[in-house]
């Protein structure tokens, strides 16, 4: 991750300090303390009713050339949710509509420091994918024979789907 030098707020140089438990740079100007944190995003294991798995090339850095999840970054303002379908239909051109929640994890990133991603599954779809934004190939790919996945993360979210490590459903409405 590149270091940040300069505060976001005044512009002043930024220094190390001990705050909180942790090493932080802070504002020797204006006194604002910089948190970093991971990056939210949000990816969809979408099965065809063969229990497929679909996979989208990368053509774009990190891991350009190997195969990943449909997902994205959340925007400001988005649902997890929502910005893991936007990236659906901005990948591979199809439309899905979320089952239910995976899981949650993170994932270690040169860029970033570390990504959060939330999986969700999606059953329920419709078009053909084709490749889009980011992507070189689209593809469904049989559980057993899945080629080498791109982050650590996506894999697991594909392996709870086959084992069946998933979440207790709660119903939408708790009342
Ligand atoms: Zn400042």
């Amino acid at each position: 991750m590149k270091e940040k030098r300069h505060c976001p707020y005044c512009g002043m140089l930024l220094v190390q300090k001990w705050i909180g438990g942790r090493n932080r740079l802070i504002c020797a100007a204006c006194n604002q303390t910089i948190y970093e944190n991971p990056t939210p995003a949000s990816c969809l294991v979408v099965l065809n009713d063969r229990r497929d798995v679909l996979l989208v090339k990368r053509n774009v850095a990190p891991k350009s050339g190997f195969w990943c999840l449909p997902g994205g970054f959340i925007e400001m303002g988005e649902h997890p949710e929502e910005a893991a379908l936007r990236e659906l239909r901005e990948e591979t051109g199809i439309t899905g509509v979320i089952d239910r929640l995976i899981g949650v994890r993170t994932n270690p990133s040169r860029q970033y420091g570390a990504v959060l991603l939330v999986g969700y599954l999606v059953t329920r779809y419709s078009g053909a994918p084709s490749p889009g934004d980011d992507a070189s190939e689209t593809a469904f790919f049989q559980l057993t024979a899945l080629p080498e996945i791109a982050f650590d993360s996506h894999e697991k979210f594909i392996r709870d789907i086959d084992t069946g490590n998933l979440p207790p459903a709660f119903p939408k409405s708790i009342s």
